[in-house]
């Protein structure tokens, strides 16, 4: 792949050791000492960026802008026509893709899998619409995404787009004004519960006997993951079944267990499945976000997300399990039977549409708290927002001495 390519993915430098880094690509910029601003695990400052970003920070008393930040508008929706080979519909690979149809970027920076494993994501430069096609679905792990920003702009280009989970988006909205792009876009995905490639390949392998053949993994709304295999076969499996216990304890990297940040707030809009009960969800964030939103025109079918359950105790008992796991993976000592049983009353009784996603964004907040609280309790002034204080205190979790700036 070279620069005239429809997708380019430039040699990029080593990353130096860091710790609490998910390799966003700062540190292997022309200016590492970057990360000391721009990274979400040092001093992170969202209402700033809220407010440079959206014109505004979030309001509590705004809809559900506690939970999920600053939104203007949020939708339960699909692409008409599903896109082969998209994670869900294909909405976040079609924005970018007409975005370079229209002629509106130069270049779209995203993650394509790897030539030799196709789970693992490899940043890339895609410079035609065609080109859009080769990324969609999701990969495990993370990659050093914004490592590609110089060699955009030593290529010319001076409008883009970037696909982005949020401590990518993070630190790209930190950096933002230094970089001097005369146009930005910024898709971004929700993230959470990410893990190493290898990792991922490990937990695979304890859910198919043939795991090279698993071509799909989603971690759906109704509590189940939902795996496809390369004869086009589909399984679903509930999340009480999973077989987490069976994991090493250090499966998820503390970044990942302590990232305050689930619904990308500083993205343009947020493309995720959350709040969709079996489509897509979208929060469109600011006036950037709406124009997105409208490059899709009748292609996209928007419905207003429903909401239905209650989440109090299913956060609760997420709380005490995480407590009892002490760093480790949160136990599951269900009897076999009933976790069967569990799996057929969560999707029928269990929080559902808005409340599952507000659940899910109090699970981090609590898992954050906890896992820092133990394992980084220096770092809790400064890396945990008020927002996400604010969210846990509703279960009693509130900070202790020195824990709040
Ligand atoms: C690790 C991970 C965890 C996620 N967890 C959640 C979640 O808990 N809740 C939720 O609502 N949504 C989550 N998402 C987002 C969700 O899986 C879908 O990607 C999203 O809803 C978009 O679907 P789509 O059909 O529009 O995407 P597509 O059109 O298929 O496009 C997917 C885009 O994501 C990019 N991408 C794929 N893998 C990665 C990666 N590892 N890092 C960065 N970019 C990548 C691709 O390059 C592509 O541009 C997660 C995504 C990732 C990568
Ligand atoms: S995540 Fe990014 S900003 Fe943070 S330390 Fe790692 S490379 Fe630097
Ligand atoms: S869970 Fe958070 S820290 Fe981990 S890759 Fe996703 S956005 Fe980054």
């Amino acid at each position: 792949m070279n620069e005239s390519a429809a997708i380019w993915s430039p040699p990029l430098a080593e990353a130096p050791e860091r710790h609490l880094c998910t390799d966003c690509g700062v540190s292997r910029s022309s200016s590492p000492k970057d990360c000391a601003a721009a990274c979400q695990f040092i001093q992170p400052d969202y209402p700033a960026l809220e407010a440079r970003v959206h014109g505004r920070v979030r309001d509590a008393a705004r809809g559900d802008e506690a939970f999920f930040g600053p939104y203007r508008a949020m939708y339960r929706a699909r692409l008409k026509a599903p896109a082969e080979g998209a994670q869900w519909t294909g909405i976040t690979t079609r924005i970018a893709q007409k975005l370079l149809e229209a002629g509106a970027v130069d270049a779209v920076l995203t993650m394509a899998p790897d030539a030799a494993d196709k789970w693992r994501p490899v940043p890339v430069i895609i410079t035609r619409a065609e080109g859009m096609a080769a990324v969609r679905g999701m990969r495990m792990g993370y990659a050093p995404l914004l490592a590609l920003l110089e060699p955009a702009r030593a290529a010319g280009h001076k409008r883009l787009a970037i696909i982005g989970i949020p401590c990518q988006v993070y630190a790209l909205r930190a950096l933002e004004a230094k970089l001097g792009f005369e146009r930005l876009y910024v898709i971004g995905t929700p993230c959470s519960d990410n893990t190493t490639t290898a990792n991922f390949h490990h937990f695979l392998s304890l859910l198919s006997d043939k795991p090279e053949s698993v071509t799909y993994l989603e971690f759906l709304a109704d509590y189940h993951v939902e795996l496809r295999f390369e004869d086009g076969s589909r399984r679903k499996i509930p999340f009480l079944k999973l077989p987490i216990s069976d994991l090493p304890p250090d499966f998820f990297p503390m970044t990942c267990r302590t990232c305050v940040d689930y619904t990308n707030s500083l993205a343009d809009i947020t493309v995720g499945y959350m709040a969709g009960q079996g489509q897509q969800w979208l929060l469109i964030r600011n006036a950037r976000g709406q124009e997105l939103l409208e490059l899709l025109g009748d292609e996209v079918a928007l419905a207003a997300p429903g909401s239905a359950g209650k989440r109090a105790n299913a956060v609760k008992g997420f709380m005490e399990n995480t407590r009892l796991a002490a760093g480790g993976l949160p136990l599951r000592r269900m009897p076999n039977f009933l976790r069967g049983i569990m799996g057929w009353v969560m999707p029928r009784f269990g929080p559902r549409g808005l409340e599952f996603a507000r659940a899910r964004v109090e699970m981090k907040a609590v898992e954050t708290i906890l896992h820092l609280r133990r394992a980084e309790p220096a770092r809790m002034k400064h890396m945990v927002p008020r927002h996400v204080w604010a969210l846990a205190e509703k279960y009693g979790l509130v900070a202790e001495a020195g824990e709040q700036k």
